[in-house]
């Protein structure tokens, strides 16, 4: 702003303050009303900065004191003073220490019958009320009785005047002791009665801001429990619930519906979860003492406060950087290396895990080199299983791909298959293509009882039932192998029981690296908590990836307030809800009772299923609860059961009513996952996402006070509905694409069955015993040696090591479905990857909680700690997995074999791509704003290289999306201290989301399995990437691998895809779009934006637009009889600015 506006300015507000002359008084107004219509909020601002409020507060105390107040000076110096105020943080104080308040409120006691006065002291009342404190100050000085007053009883006259009233009594109200006065005063009640006789009166809707007001002013008083106890007894749920009901569709009702919910959900009476116990229903002794107390409480706990004791305090008052709180900010402790806690004798044992070190290749002749490569470059492998990265634009994956490789597998020309038994039929890839997607009225061959049977087309439905019914293999049987009924104690392949066998030589399937009898084999080892006897069909039939993919879910609006009208109607309509317990691992008894037919049937005892509690609420609605994490009272968000006895083309609504994360992708477009029986019987083996009006919001269920240390704490619900493909079928239903200890067991053995162990070293190995006896198992990959003459000894030994882990938590099921894709990758006769494997080891623990996956849990071990969170002092006893990866790392570490890369497979539940936590001190400090000076730090850039790459080769990753940021919160999280301790400058936390992607080939796409399994091969390839890029590539290398990467240029071509990836640093939790219905999964947004700023300078200008013209008339038509020269002239300073600028 020039120098002359600055001392014109300040020479103005002077002279305001100082004059005492009427007419330089209205000059100096219009001169600074004409100043400040213009331009920016800046000038105002600027304003603010000179005194600019101070002066115009003095100015009103002083003409509003004198014997008779001069209100042609008053009414512009109030338009003024609200447009100023708004601006003003302070402004409240500031008129509260020159007594502007008090002159206020007498201004507009003295002009309760005069609207024109009245309305701009009210404006005024509302700007000064913006600050709590303030609002408070109001409250005591009576001004609520003054507003009280103007509003009731309900009059379609003077609505200006209403609604200026309603809308300072609502921020009045925000003050908790003004809402104790007004229940005291019971205002409540009139003030429901007001909103019913709007609501009733308001047809033609043209009073929505008065009606919204009100319903604001009900809401923050039952911010308080005396409030809410006060609604509840008027009968507030039932008469907002059927005053609003019939809007609930219409749009242009949003301001008042989204208010009505809020109020509803808020006042919704609390109570515990219909659960015995909230702990967990499985409870396991573990090997020392536990701690007192509930073990686990996550950081991300949500305690519901409700602040009846609480002052009123001004929010912003208090202002913090709490984000930075929980970066580490000391240097030293950045950069310092603890010392190691391993004796050189404990780091010994680790040595046995590292034959490949030792291991002199005596099988092997000594041969040179030439001889075998000229082998690998025949290329008999058209790479046709592992095509797990995209060669093809992604929109036309798949068909063709899976077309090639099972027919590679028909004409025998690969080694991978685990030679099946003598009856397994490959089956013809186009059985998938024939079956039209869930054509009604038609089955396939595969799903009747008798095998000529062939012709589908005549069958009908009911025969379909007939069929499954008939057959031993009834679909409630085939659902879930038992394990006693078919498998003897000892359990070999060829001693399945015939059934089974006939079973699977009637079902054929050919789903890669999967294979049904090697699944039930090793789930004979598996062991479970409930000591589950019952194995899932979709585990053991296995799941492929379905040939189309899946957008993310688009959100309808008003589905939220839809599914919490529903839930509100269970408590003004209790005798509609049928209550009905239909599954519960607690009350077994139960279940006998309620073997009507009428409802679903729900079981979830086979490894990683969760399932808890059913209650039928309404005909086609179920209330469902997951049981807490084992030796847990918490962690409920996994879940997997399964669901039969259903209908076809009925709409059933599931709600997960104690789910605990405090907002979740469900409601941003991700759907849960769905595998039907007799889809799958009919060759359409596939987990898919399925669902409809899903959203996740919190509820009104409290954790019960009785459970120590948690008191209050909320619960979410989960809601979706899913439409069954068939009458009869058996359905499960998973929060993402599960993937079983034993899945992995079966695939590793499959694995090191399948591999060239002439090209391909694959050793499984044992890193130790879970707390659960289960083995978890060690992977090591790398090229055998050419020979074993010395030279190819010693380069065998000198591979630098790469260390990838996954799933520490139990949950995150994508982690596997990542890991899946590099395992497969990294053994295959990709030429990439045999580039790869002659580079590196491999050591890859690929599933660090095994004991979490098998029970079901979502986050924990079986001493329920998160495992993620053991990392800086691991016990043998208490986290051996933790344990002995670290010390297998301290053993790389000591002996100068410190890994390239270390990376952890996660998933992800807030936020949408594949992306990677890394650790950069620099970004660090930064971030936290710490005052060290960074230049001399000095920091290998590194850490980012790999991610970059990943952004331009991998579709589903995304750089923005990273952050290399130390967190004093994540201390003890595998990445950091890797990166601190063990010295890895490339420590990385891969997560990969729940939900889809938002940007790349794959924007608006969910995660399915292919593309996670896509994932986990371009990772490696982003190994390989890194070494070219790095110094010690030697040249040879260098030339390999080029010729290799130019001859697939269109995997390159992603290169090209993105222009210019953002900065990493500005990573936000909430990233998501607006959508058309606000999402609001929590009840308690008080931060709401309640008075736009501008509304009131738009009712300022308004009301000298309309002064001017001359029809300042209320609707229903009311005085403009103080309308008076100085005013319009004003007015049309006013009235110009808007013609000549509209
Ligand atoms: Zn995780």
């Amino acid at each position: 702003m020039a120098e002359q506006e600055t001392s014109g300015l300040q020479v103005l507000l002077s002279t305001l303050q100082s004059s005492s002359d009427k007419e330089s008084i209205l000059n100096i107004l219009q001169v600074l009303t004409e100043l400040l219509s213009v331009g920016t909020d800046r000038r105002i601002h600027y304003m603010i900065s000179k005194g600019g409020s101070e002066a115009l507060l003095q100015t009103l105390v002083d003409s509003a004191r004198t014997s008779s107040p001069d209100y042609n000076i008053l009414l512009p110096l109030l338009r003024l003073l609200v447009k100023v105020g708004q601006r003003d943080k302070k402004f409240g104080q500031k008129a509260l220490e020159l007594e502007a308040l008090d002159v206020t409120l007498i201004l507009a006691r003295k002009n309760l019958s005069h609207n024109q006065n009245l309305i701009h002291c009210l404006w005024a009342l509302q700007v000064f009320a913006s600050r709590v404190t303030i609002a408070a100050m109001l409250g005591i000085n009576g001004a609520m009785e003054l507003l009280f007053k103007v509003i009731t009883p309900y009059s379609r006259k003077r609505t200006r005047i209403i609604r200026a009233a309603t809308e300072v009594l609502a921020v009045l109200l925000k003050s908790k002791s003004n809402s104790r006065r007004a229940v005291n005063r019971g205002y409540l009640n009139g003030l429901l009665r007001l909103h019913q006789d709007w609501q009733n009166h308001d047809t033609s809707n043209d009073f929505i801001q008065i009606r919204r007001s009100l319903l604001l002013c009900i809401k923050h008083i039952t911010n308080i429990q005396s409030g809410k106890e006060v609604f509840l007894g008027a009968q507030g749920m039932e008469i907002l619930f059927t005053t609003t009901q019939n809007y609930l569709g219409n749009q242009s009702m949003d301001a008042i519906i989204s208010v009505v919910i809020q109020i509803l959900r808020k006042c919704y009476p609390k109570c515990s979860l219909p659960l015995a116990t909230a702990s967990s229903y499985y409870s396991f002794s573990v090997p020392g003492s536990m701690n007192s107390g509930p073990p686990c409480t996550g950081s991300e706990d949500d305690f519901e406060e409700d602040g009846e004791e609480e002052e009123d305090t001004d929010s912003d008052s208090e202002e913090t950087k709490e984000e930075d709180d929980d970066l580490e900010t000391d240097l030293k402790k950045l950069t310092s290396k603890p010392v190691l806690s391993w004796t050189e004798e404990e780091l010994k044992q680790y040595e046995a895990m590292c034959c490949e070190l030792s291991h002199n290749f005596q099988e092997l002749e000594s041969k040179s080199g030439d001889e075998l490569s000229s082998e690998e470059d025949l290329g008999t492998h058209k790479c046709t299983y592992f095509c797990h990265i995209s060669t093809q634009t992604f929109s036309k994956r798949h068909f063709q791909e899976r077309d090639q490789s099972t027919q590679g597998l028909e004409t025998g020309d690969t080694n991978f298959q685990n030679p099946p038994p003598k009856q397994m039929k490959i089956m013809k890839s186009t059985g998938d293509i024939t079956y039209e997607e869930g054509a009604p009225g038609k089955i396939g061959p595969y799903l009747s009882s008798n095998d000529q049977e062939e012709d589908s087309s005549r069958k009908e439905v009911p025969d379909t039932q007939a069929s499954f019914k008939e057959s031993p293999w009834g679909a409630e049987v085939c659902s879930c192998l038992n394990k006693n009924t078919f498998l003897s104690s000892s359990v070999r392949i060829d001693e399945i029981s015939e059934p089974v066998s006939k079973f699977l030589e009637r079902h054929p399937m050919n789903i890669p690296f999967h294979n049904p009898y090697t699944y039930i084999a090793k789930a004979e080892g598996t062991k479970s908590v409930p000591g589950f006897k019952v194995l899932a069909f979709p585990d053991v039939w296995g799941h492929h990836s379905p040939p189309f993919s899946q957008s993310m879910l688009e959100r309808k609006c008003g589905i939220q307030r839809a599914k919490i009208f529903e839930d509100v109607q269970r408590f003004i309509q209790p005798d509609k809800v049928m209550g009905r317990v239909v599954f519960s691992l607690d009350e077994p008894w139960l279940l006998q009772s309620t073997d009507a037919t009428e409802c679903l049937k729900f079981f979830s005892g086979f490894e990683s299923g969760n399932l808890r509690k059913a209650i039928q609420v309404r005909e086609f609605e179920y209330d469902l609860l997951i049981n807490a994490d084992v030796n847990c009272i918490q962690h409920q968000q996994w879940f997997y059961f399964k669901v039969s006895s259903m209908k076809a083309a009925i709409p059933y609504r599931f709600n997960v009513i104690n789910c605990e994360k405090v907002n979740s992708q469900f409601n941003y477009g991700m759907q849960p996952t769905m595998y039907s029986v007799k889809e799958a019987l009919q060759g359409r083996p596939h987990w898919v996402r399925v669902g409809y009006d899903i959203c996740y919001y919190k509820n009104h269920y409290r954790q019960n006070s009785a459970v120590a240390g948690a008191y209050g704490k909320c619960h979410y619900t989960l809601t979706f509905s899913v439409t069954f493909p068939h009458n009869e079928d058996v359905c499960y239903l998973a929060y993402h694409y599960p993937y079983t200890y034993t899945a992995l067991m079966a695939h590793l053995d499959f694995l090191e069955k399948s591999v060239n162990h002439k090209k391909v070293y694959f050793q499984h190995q044992v890193l130790c015993q879970t707390l659960g006896g289960n083995p978890c198992p060690l992977v090591t990959i790398t090229a055998m040696p050419e020979s074993n003459s010395s030279d190819h000894l010693q380069q065998f030994r000198q591979r630098p090591y790469q260390v990838i882990v996954a799933r520490v938590h139990p949950g995150e099921s994508n982690a596997s479905w990542v890991m899946k894709g590099t395992l497969e990758f990294l053994v295959s006769s990709d030429p990439i990857a045999g580039l790869l494997r002659e580079s590196f080891i491999f050591k890859i623990i690929p599933m660090l909680n095994p004991d979490g996956v098998i029970n079901g849990n979502h986050r924990c071990s079986l001493r329920g700690e998160d495992l993620n969170r053991q990392w800086l002092s691991p016990s043998a006893q208490h986290q051996p997995t933790i344990y002995h990866t670290k010390g297998l790392l301290h053993y790389l570490n000591n002996i100068g074999r410190t890994p390239v890369v270390f990376c952890d497979f996660h998933g992800h539940s807030q936020k949408k791509n594949v992306f990677f936590y890394g650790c950069s001190i620099k970004e660090t400090l930064w971030q936290a704003g710490c005052m060290v000076d960074t230049s001399i730090v000095t920091e290998d850039v590194g850490y980012r290289t790999l991610p970059k790459i990943l952004d331009k080769v991998a579709p589903a990753f995304a750089i923005s999306s990273c952050s290399f940021l130390v967190e004093k919160s994540r201390a003890s999280t595998a990445r950091v201290v890797v990166w601190r301790e063990i010295g890895v400058l490339r420590s990385y936390t891969m997560e990969s989301s729940y939900c889809g992607c938002n940007q790349g080939p794959y924007k608006g796409l969910q995660l399915g399995t292919h593309e996670l399994e896509e994932m986990g091969a371009t990772f490696c390839l982003g190994l390989l990437l890194l070494q070219l890029k790095s110094l010690t590539c030697s040249s040879q290398f260098m030339a390999q691998a080029s010729a290799l990467l130019d001859a697939r240029e269109d995997i390159m071509g992603h290169q090209l895809r993105r222009s210019s990836s953002g900065s990493s640093t500005d990573v936000e939790l909430d990233d998501e779009p607006p959508c058309m219905e606000e999402i609001d999964y929590s009840t308690d947004c008080s931060s709401d934006q309640e008075t736009d700023i501008h509304e009131l300078d738009r009712q300022i200008q308004e009301m000298a637009l309309t002064e001017t013209v001359g029809d300042g008339e209320d609707k229903n038509g009311v005085d403009n009889r103080s309308l008076s020269s100085p005013e319009v002239y004003v007015s049309k300073h006013c009235t110009r600015k808007y013609r000549t600028s509209p």
